[in-house]
């Protein structure tokens, strides 16, 4: 007998699931008939999907009190009967249905352990570009536990349907990354960076895993020290596998949620993460989903991820300083 691939079973997973659990099955249903509509933002382009599902997900309160008072939802012990898993990574992560879905699948990957939310130890980003090579069919990312993550005290990955952020597309023309915003490369790879797609980000594409998981450990440094900070910077990262290669997006961040955050007339419920900067907004609220236009997410943006200032400190670090 041929032993079934990741990619196998996770699919014949997500089948059991939507067919055994109406809540899950209804909600994947639902996202088939959700509103979406496209805003042009320069050179990239931004879909805007009015999922009311996600409600709960962008008014989640993340302050130390309200986590301690509520259960874990990635902890086994409080999660739906119906909730299954398929054991990845040596029994260290459980890869499941997301219940919630923003993608025609989503998934979560949990540690089996409840552990916080941190990408700070290399064996995390290594465990991320093997996902995205077991699971060639999505788009696997990592919201920092301060910059999105609905649950930032148990470590854990989600991925998406690749071809839905359209940020990951646009990447692929590599008329983007000019050799001038080359800041390490060799024979086998770069990273890059770009301010051309209205939010400041790196870029890594490579051929070999290894030197992946490098620049981004150089990169985690450059950005500590541009921020003067010797903790995790804060950050969104997606991650997919493509002939071969692997392709990471790094976005600093320097705030969580925008100023307008919040429920009145005049407010945004919108709690970016790594979807929203890949370019696929999840608009909780009709009325948000309305009003929003190009200005409004250049502003959000600016807002929330890295200022030029910073972006130039982070970029002379990699530039000029000695390796680690
Ligand atoms: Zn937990």
């Amino acid at each position: 007998m041929t032993q079934e691939t990741i990619a196998q079973q996770v699919s014949q997973l997500l089948q059991r699931q939507l067919s055994e659990w109406p809540e899950a099955h209804d909600n994947y249903v639902a996202l088939e008939h959700v509103l979406m509509r496209e805003i042009e933002l320069g050179d990239s382009l931004i879909v805007l999907q009015y999922n009311p599902l996600r409600r709960q997900s962008s008014s989640a309160r993340l302050d130390a009190a309200s986590l301690s008072a509520r259960s874990c939802f990635l902890c086994r012990e409080h999660q739906p009967a119906q909730q299954d898993m398929v054991e990845w990574g040596d029994g260290r992560y459980k890869i499941q249905l997301n219940p919630y879905p923003i993608f025609p699948r989503h998934l979560t990957i949990a540690a089996m352990q409840h552990t916080p939310q941190s990408i700070a130890d290399p064996r995390r980003v290594s465990d991320m570009i093997q996902l995205a090579k077991d699971l060639p069919d999505y788009v696997v990312f990592y919201n920092g536990p301060k910059c999105g993550a609905s649950a930032p005290d148990h470590m854990h990955f989600q991925a998406g349907t690749k071809g839905y952020m359209p940020l990951c597309t646009e990447v692929m023309n590599p008329a983007f990354w000019p050799e001038e915003h080359q800041l390490l490369s060799c024979a086998d790879g770069f990273l890059a960076f770009a301010q051309r797609f209205g939010r400041f980000c790196f870029f890594i594409k490579t051929s070999e895993p290894v030197l992946a998981e490098l620049y981004f450990a150089r990169l985690q440094v450059a950005m500590m020290m541009a921020v003067g900070k010797n903790e995790e910077p804060m950050q969104n990262v997606l991650c997919w596998v493509e002939d071969d290669d692997c392709h990471l997006l790094v976005f600093p961040r320097r705030k969580h949620r925008p100023a307008c955050y919040g429920t009145d007339k005049e407010d945004f419920l919108l709690s970016p993460a790594s979807v929203d900067m890949g370019g696929l907004w999840t608009v909780p609220e009709k009325k948000d989903y309305e009003r929003l236009d190009a200005d409004i997410i250049q502003r959000l943006y600016d807002e929330l991820c890295l200022d030029n200032e910073n972006a130039v400190a982070v970029i002379d670090h990699l530039l000029y300083s000695e390796e680690p």
